[in-house]
């Protein structure tokens, strides 16, 4: 287990599915983090309620414990089958009495009728050897390992799996910490080659995928908190999202992983647009948030063909077209990839810019006033059109060049003049001032786009052109997406303009990465329903 990539491993490990979702054996362990007994019977049924397969009764955290009664209270009636931990400080838990009271209270657990303790490394053979001929037919012991710093080498982890495995441990954990994204692949080489049942996670945000891609690399256990802020580790997702979001039991070790690759990616929508769709399909996939630091160290280590594409966003959409090894010519135009996708039959990157499809076909549909999604549609009515774009930055340019590419005459108006030019010149076009913007009128059934971030919640006052100067367009476009309807928007809807929402660009946008993602057109219907529900 040498090497850094994963990728030899997963193309000869894992063959591509047929499509036909399956179910896995990994277990959602929900843990339980409160401070008393009574609370802690509360999350016990919450957990069997939410989905769980496993209760973990962190019973470090209960403010006072008498072990005999309250693990007596615990363990009778309990819903699912029970891990029970008691973590010293020294390995990052709660307790900080005396050892071989710890110790007695986890062996009480198990003549209680625990199904799991979790023991820490450091004293499993002290402990495996005290429970030796007493240990319950199904009783398993989990022996643990932690590190809140990094992640060793692939070779130092199996190391300690054996470590571990010696110790007569059932079934071996080991938590690490991601210092970067990269560091799970680590952990992925040494689930994959595991020979025993292993508990491999690796802990902060950039170590999440380790948590959602645990089936598909054959982990025997997840953790999902029972509500947001009841976490037992860092980076832990809840058991909602693990089921609902990411569909964790329908992953397998053939499901293809996609994902948005930003930095920062939790606040994004995207996940919950993409897997929903996925399943609507029926499609082998998951997709997950990928915080990334390095674009092109990501992209080399996770170089397996079952990482197939991913959708790019702040701030690697420039870097991507670098990092591609074929790229669109109008993303490359524009200088921005918001879509990477593995070709199946040589493993490149193609780079795509998804964004000004969807905006431009938005602007088409609604110069057509139609709402079919005509992303193939040929014969743009852009042509011949004068197209003004407010602003210059990665969405002025997407619109420019996407316009441009439809035969538009296309005009830059931006803060930055300088910008404005710049932009002019590249795509052939006009540059003016924000204040020229207001008298310009130099053709009838002229078309607007505005790309600055005015209007955008919360300063939903904002608006880059006064109300007056709407009445020489003929349709007005707003790449904001928060709120649906801008300022500019409504203004232009009074001044009897046709309008184009942002939403209409960011659901057209993700249709066009579903497509590039699947090869199968886009459950439009659907992707409309849940952004009308959650954006
Ligand atoms: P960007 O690269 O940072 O560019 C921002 C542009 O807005 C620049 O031209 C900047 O002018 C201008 N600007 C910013 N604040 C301004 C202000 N107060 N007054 C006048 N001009 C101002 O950002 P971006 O990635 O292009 O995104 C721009 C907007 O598009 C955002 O609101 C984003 O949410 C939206 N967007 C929507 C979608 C969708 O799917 N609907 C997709 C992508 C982006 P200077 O050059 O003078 O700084």
């Amino acid at each position: 287990m040498k090497s850094s990539s994963i990728s030899g491993l997963l193309a000869s490990d894992f063959h591509l599915g047929s499509g036909i979702m399956r179910m896995n054996s990994s277990l959602i362990c929900v843990p339980l983090v409160s401070k008393s007994v009574d609370e802690m019977l509360i999350g016990m049924v919450q957990a069997k309620d939410s989905g769980a397969d496993v209760i973990e009764l962190r019973i470090d955290y209960l403010e006072s414990l008498r072990p005999r009664s309250d693990l007596e209270i615990l363990l009778r009636d309990k819903p699912l089958p029970v891990l029970v931990t008691y973590r010293p400080k020294w390995e990052g838990g709660q307790y900080e009495g005396d050892e071989q009271k710890r110790l007695d209270a986890l062996r009480l657990a198990m003549e209680l009728g625990a199904d799991y303790i979790d023991v820490e490394l450091k004293v499993a053979h002290e402990f495996m050897s005290s429970i030796s001929g007493n240990k319950p037919e199904k009783f398993k012991v989990i022996v643990s390992s932690h590190n809140y710093q990094s992640t060793p080498s692939a070779e130092e982890i199996g190391n300690l799996v054996a470590t571990i495995q010696a110790t007569g441990a059932d079934i071996v954990k080991i938590a690490t910490y991601a210092v970067d994204i990269t560091d799970v692949a680590r952990m992925f080489q040494v689930l994959v080659h595991c020979q025993v049942p292993i508990i491999g996670l690796v802990m902060s945000e950039r170590g999440a995928i380790s948590r959602l891609l645990c089936p598909k690399f054959g982990g025997y256990l997840t953790f999902g908190s029972v509500s947001a802020g009841k976490e037992s580790a860092p980076g832990q997702p809840t058991i909602k999202d693990l089921l609902d979001l990411y569909n964790l039991k329908n992953i397998g070790a053939d499901t293809k992983v996609f994902g948005l690759i930003g930095k920062p990616v939790g606040h994004s929508k995207s996940p919950l647009l993409h897997n929903a769709a996925f399943r609507s399909v029926g499609f082998n996939a998951v997709y997950v948030p990928l915080l990334v630091d390095d674009l092109a160290n990501f992209l080399k280590v996770y170089s397996a063909p079952d990482f197939a594409g991913f959708s790019c966003t702040m701030p690697h959409k420039e870097t991507a077209v670098q990092c591609c090894d074929e790229v669109d010519p109008i993303a490359k135009s524009i200088g921005a990839v918001n879509t990477i996708i593995r070709r199946p039959s040589d493993g490149k990157l193609i780079g795509y810019n998804t964004d000004y499809i969807g905006a431009i076909s938005a602007i088409e549909d609604g110069i057509r006033g139609s709402h079919n999604t005509g992303i193939n549609a040929t014969g743009s009515p852009l042509a011949g059109k004068l197209f003004v774009v407010i602003g210059a930055g990665g969405a002025g340019k997407a619109l420019a060049f996407g316009a441009k590419a439809k035969g538009a005459k296309v005009v830059i108006a931006n803060r930055t003049y300088d910008r404005a030019r710049e932009l002019a010149d590249l795509v052939g076009g006009d540059a003016i001032s924000l204040a020229e913007l207001e008298s310009f009128h130099p053709a009838n059934g002229m078309i607007l786009a505005n790309t600055t971030s005015m209007g955008m919640h919360p300063n939903i006052d904002g608006t880059p052109i006064s109300k007056q100067a709407l009445s020489f367009y003929s349709v007005v476009f707003d790449a904001v997406y928060i709120p649906k309807v801008t300022r500019l928007l409504r203004e232009a809807e009074e001044s009897g303009v046709s309008t184009v929402s942002g939403v209409e660009m960011f659901i057209r946008q993700a249709m066009g990465q579903f497509e590039l993602f699947t090869g199968m057109p886009a459950p439009e219907k659907h992707m409309r329903e849940i952004v009308a529900r959650y954006v």
